[in-house]
């Protein structure tokens, strides 16, 4: 209920996804980051007030250095903010233990970044098996759990490539499949597609978008290619460290394969 009130007076769209049924799954109130470096005070974050609902695909534009890893990084548990809160399924990050932050880090959700991280000297089903190990699988479920994720990123059969063997795409969907793999309920993506050309990066988007709508992953998706919005539910525009807009894509003119092809 609480939520239910607050998502109506931050903002319609939101208030009608709540009446559609659906959880607060992450909150922020008030979220401020400061970095200091030397003794050069940066405001990645000026109070960033966010509602994000489980099962939604929400896209985060705004140009670079904006703050969207920053806030990407305050929702995933990476970094701690200066000053506000961040809730997941309405629970203060702020007040759990060490051990509860590295299960929401482990189970809860799952990362992908613009330049893949993976772990060169291994394949691509030892990434993806790795934070199965950590979350204590068995080393044959876990086997079995890995091919099933490469299965659904299309990577099955090249199971046993090093990153350094596949392409940039190829290496994203290892990513993916790796940020799968204890189950979790979010998905931050920070960027993905920003080193892949167009088509590439669509269909990186669309196995994104497939999670989402097969298995009800909230996708939050960092992006500044206009021509890739139309797979979102929403969009939310960060600017100079505050949030500027938030809108439903219905609400939104995009035209796919345009440059600048967004507007109210
Ligand atoms: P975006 O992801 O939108 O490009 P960031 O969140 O990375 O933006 O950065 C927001 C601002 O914070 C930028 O001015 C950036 O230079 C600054 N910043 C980010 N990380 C750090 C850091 N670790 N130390 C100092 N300044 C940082
Ligand atoms: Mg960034």
């Amino acid at each position: 209920m609480q939520s239910l009130m607050n998502a109506q007076q931050i903002e319609p769209a939101a208030a009608e996804t709540a009446r559609a049924g659906r959880r607060v799954i992450i909150r922020t109130l008030a979220l401020k980051k400061q970095y200091v470096r030397k003794n050069v005070v940066t405001e990645a974050l000026r109070g960033v007030d966010s509602e994000i609902y489980t099962g939604e695909f929400i896209s985060v534009m705004g140009p670079s250095g904006s703050g969207k890893s920053t806030y990407f990084n305050m929702i995933g548990g990476l970094d701690s903010p200066s000053s506000g809160r961040v809730f997941i399924d309405e629970v203060d990050v702020a007040q759990l233990t060490a051990v509860e932050i590295a299960f929401l880090r482990c189970r809860k959700i799952g990362y992908i970044f613009q330049t893949y991280n993976l772990i060169q000297y291994q394949t691509a089903l030892e990434n993806v098996t790795t934070p199965m190990a950590f979350a204590g699988v068995e080393p044959d479920e876990a086997r079995r759990r890995g091919m099933d994720l490469l299965e659904i990123v299309g990577l099955k059969d090249r199971w046993h490539h090093r990153p350094i063997e596949m392409s940039g795409g190829q290496q994203q969907r290892v990513a993916i499949a790796r940020a799968m793999a204890n189950q979790p309920s979010i998905l931050l993506c920070d960027e993905p597609t920003a080193n892949l050309d167009l088509h590439t990066g669509r269909e990186i988007l669309e196995i994104l978008r497939e999670l989402n709508s097969k298995r009800g992953v909230t996708i939050i998706c960092a992006t500044h290619d206009h021509r890739m919005l139309d797979i979102c539910d929403r969009l939310m525009w960060i600017r100079d460290g505050r949030i500027e807009r938030v809108a439903r894509r219905d609400e939104v003119h995009i035209e796919v394969g345009a440059i600048g092809g967004v507007t109210a």
